[in-house]
């Protein structure tokens, strides 16, 4: 199975110091979503979609008061959609999104791809399609999947997997594609393992943001850290999870590990897999 690395949306918030680490804290920092496109046997596979064409249509209704702060830079070649055309592939031969969790960041795409089978954990879509607290029903944006997705909802439930429960058999899709449920940004939040022939690509989504967050000795920028403290559902249970994601990294060499927003990470994805 072929894996592209795509960037779908760049993010620009304001103190770059204090979200990159580097900089000055008046310039503006970067962070990307990080999307897969798996050319698997039976068609296309996203895992994530980051902004769709819609997002950028009308981001006061798709995206909310959040942009403000997130501040997106709504470039149309960098929707998923786009990035698909331009490699040659049709959009419409993707038959399957994995998501990480739905926050507006992540589902955006969703309705670029209105026959694809949408699988999540049902935990997620639970919180999202009808939310439990009032932070949740602030965080969700219901325009993104106003067009009726093929939801397919799964049970955290399921077999080991490097040390981790996971779901394998979605509905459909390869058993080398599994859906590892890491709870703690959101309710229903999930890691998406792919493997390749170069070894297992564990997308983490908001499990993490910063690769100093994994490394043997933790370290996030100040912002950022604050950033992924406001947004987590369950702030301990990610602080562990951030502990056995480290313990993965130097337990597992063969399980290549990235966070949905680390630029550096995403560069050095796109550029192995292009060199391979
Ligand atoms: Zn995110």
């Amino acid at each position: 199975m072929r894996v592209h690395h795509l960037r779908c949306g760049t993010m620009c918030p304001f103190a770059r110091r204090l979200i990159t680490g580097e900089g000055g804290l008046l310039e503006r920092g970067e962070l990307v979503c990080h999307v897969l496109l798996v050319e698997a046997p039976g068609g296309l596979v996203l895992v994530d979609t980051g902004f769709g064409t819609d997002d950028l249509r009308d981001p006061a209704t798709r995206l909310g008061p959040v942009r403000h702060l997130l501040q997106p830079t709504y470039a149309p070649a960098e929707t998923a959609r786009a990035q698909i055309e331009a490699l040659g592939l049709d959009p419409a031969d993707v038959r399957h999104i994995v998501l990480t969790h739905l926050d507006l960041d992540h589902a955006g795409g969703l309705s670029d791809f209105p026959a694809a089978r949408v699988h999540l954990l049902a935990d997620e879509q639970g919180a999202a399609l009808a939310p439990p607290t009032a932070a949740e029903r602030s965080r969700y944006r219901s325009a993104q999947w106003a067009h009726g997705p093929d939801w397919r909802p799964y049970a955290p439930k399921g077999e080991p997997w490097k040390g981790f429960a996971c779901v394998r058999d979605l509905d459909g899709l390869p058993p080398e594609i599994l859906l590892v449920p890491l709870t703690g940004h959101t309710r229903g939040h999930a890691a998406v393992a792919v493997e390749t022939e170069g070894g297992w690509l564990l997308h983490c989504g908001d499990a993490y943001f910063f690769r100093g967050d994994v490394a043997p000795r933790p370290w996030c920028p100040p912002g950022l850290r604050l950033f992924q403290r406001a947004s987590a559902w369950d702030w301990e249970r990610m602080v562990e999870n951030q502990a056995r994601l480290r313990e993965l990294r130097s337990a597992a060499p063969d399980v290549q590990l990235f966070s949905a927003h680390d630029p550096v990470e995403l560069a050095a994805l796109a550029a192995r897999a292009r060199a391979a």
